[in-house]
């Protein structure tokens, strides 16, 4: 045999580098399900129902197409649990003279595969990722000298290069950025009946098989799968981004940063999972939404506003995560040394906010980016906990999370500990600023307007704590003067009362 084909849970891509010139006759397709990579974090049950369903779905794909396809399933006999020993089996079986693989999206997971080819003297070749719109050698010219890496600037040279949302070279609406326009909350009503919910995929025959696998062999990994409506092949991707560009993008930018109880999804897309696995292209996205606004069927502000996460953050964080591993993994400029709460992981906290977003979580394998940000996020952040750990659960509990974005939207937007290569101070809020954007103050036990004392909202406290702790490390971040003036404004006998509420939550059932 010549070529053995490495496909990926995550490189579900038809039009994939890794098959260029496949010779029917002589290369072979090999997937394998491990359960390495249910474990090494522990997955939540959807997720792993997310890959191991679309990877199946697209086994069936690729011997439509008349290609030969080695498929290990979990279940399947002497399966060895991680993804090197499958290779080298696989290696023995077919004998092939090179190994051929699309680059992988996980530093660990090429790491281990380039390992392994080495011991089995074979060559390993890396073929560039053509999903992204940028590749990495262009993001690494293009970081090189820079000290910090800054959103806005990038993302305008994506437009540039790309043509995106251009009329001869000038940005539609003559600005680059409308996020002004979009920071709308659903005041005290709430959004009613209005918002029309994401399309369901109901479970087919190979994803009810993967869920009884799943919970026959992790029983234990948290979360829940009686949820499970994502789409899993690039039709249904397809149909799912249809179902956002004509239902929900007009009102994607107004409510993009609101909150609401019982509303996992809002006017948000849910396509990152098909996206990271990569059964739909961002162009595809970028180009339908762009259409919708020539067509006049969304407004400018939600169509720049949604188009810049994807072109934007979404690629952006892809060059930070290639350029800076493997020492990114292990940024900690803060020294936060608190251990993650147990909390994180049942949902059981008086907390409404963090009860309200972890226990959707675990039901759905799903937060919105301003639950994860401000939320568990914040909380992390507020409490000093090791980044190592919130990165982890971030990894484990999301159907969308894959490490190349994961980590350095933990690492780096929401817990700072890369101190400030990415942004430029730390989303660092109080209680208050989740009692604007959503309803989840109502009923809660804890007021975002006190500081201390046992009512105070513990983000309140942490808030005004966090910056009296950090207040040296962060001294030089240019957009942080007035939250550390303010906090070095406070009476003395405030100060001492935040930190002595600060100390009681920190020992108590609030961070345990
Ligand atoms: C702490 C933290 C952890 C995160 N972990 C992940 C993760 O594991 N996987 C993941 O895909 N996203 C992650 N994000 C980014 C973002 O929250 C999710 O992409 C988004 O919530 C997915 O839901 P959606 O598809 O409905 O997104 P929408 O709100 O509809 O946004 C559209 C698309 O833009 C992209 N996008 C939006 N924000 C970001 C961002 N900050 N970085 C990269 N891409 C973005 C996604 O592909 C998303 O599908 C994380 C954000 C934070 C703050």
């Amino acid at each position: 045999m010549r070529n053995l084909i490495i496909v990926l849970g995550d490189q579900l891509d038809r039009e994939s580098s890794a098959f260029d010139g496949f010779d029917t006759a002589r290369d072979l397709v090999w997937m394998a399900e491990v359960e390495e990579e249910s474990r090494h974090v522990p997955s939540h049950m959807a997720r792993t129902v997310m890959f191991l369903s679309a990877m199946r779905h697209f086994a069936r794909h690729v011997e439509s197409r008349g290609w030969r396809c080695d498929y290990v399933r979990l279940d399947g006999k002497g399966n060895t649990q991680t993804l090197a020993d499958e290779l080298r089996r696989a290696v023995k079986r077919h004998r092939p003279e090179r190994l051929v693989m699309t680059q992988p999206g996980d530093w660990r997971v090429q790491e281990d595969l380039l390992r392994a080819a080495g011991d089995l003297g074979l060559d390993l070749e890396i073929r560039e990722d053509r999903h992204f719109y940028c590749s990495l050698p262009w993001f690494r010219r293009y970081a090189a000298g820079r000290k910090q890496l800054r959103l806005e600037y990038f993302y305008r040279e994506m437009r540039r290069l790309h043509g995106v949302l251009l009329e001869d070279g000038v940005p539609l609406g003559g600005r680059w950025n409308f996020d002004a326009e979009n920071r709308e909350t659903f005041g005290k009503n709430g959004p009613g009946l209005l918002v029309p919910p994401p399309v369901a995929f109901p479970p087919d025959e190979i994803v009810r098989e993967t869920i009884a696998l799943v919970k026959r062999r992790l029983p234990k990994n948290p979360g829940r799968t009686e949820r499970f409506d994502f789409p899993v092949t690039a039709g249904q991707a397809e149909v799912a981004l249809t179902d956002f560009i004509e239902n929900r993008l007009a009102d994607f930018g107004r409510y993009q940063d609101a909150m609401w109880t019982a509303e996992p999804y809002l006017y948000h897309s849910r396509l990152s999972a098909a996206m990271n696995l990569k059964l739909l292209s961002p162009r595809r996205v970028v180009e339908a939404a762009e259409a919708a606004y020539r067509a006049g069927r969304a407004p400018l502000a939600a169509v720049e506003g949604f188009i810049r996460q994807v072109i934007g953050w979404r690629e952006f964080v892809r060059g930070i995560y290639w350029t800076e591993m493997p020492a990114y993994a292990g940024g900690n400029a803060l020294a936060a040394d608190t251990p993650l709460p147990w909390f994180y992981w049942t949902g059981e906290t008086p907390m409404r906010c963090l009860r309200e977003t972890i226990t959707q979580t675990l039901e759905y394998g799903y937060a919105h980016h301003i639950q994860r940000l401000m939320v568990t996020g914040l909380y992390a952040l507020l409490l000093g906990v090791r980044p190592r750990e919130i990165h982890e659960w971030f990894l484990a509990v999301y159907v969308d999370a894959v490490e190349w974005v994961e980590l350095p939207n933990v690492i780096g937007m929401s817990q700072f500990a890369d101190g400030g290569r990415m942004a430029s101070k730390p989303y660092a809020a109080s209680g208050k600023y989740i009692q604007r954007m959503s309803d989840y103050c109502t009923g809660c036990p804890f007021d975002p307007a006190q500081t201390a004392g046992p009512q105070a909202c513990p983000f309140t406290t942490l808030y005004w704590e966090f910056l009296m702790r950090n207040e040296p490390a962060l001294a030089s971040a240019p957009r942080m003067e007035l939250q550390l003036r303010n906090a070095a404004r406070l009476p003395a006998s405030q100060r001492q009362a935040i930190l002595d509420r600060a100390r009681e939550i920190r020992s108590g059932p609030l961070a345990g």
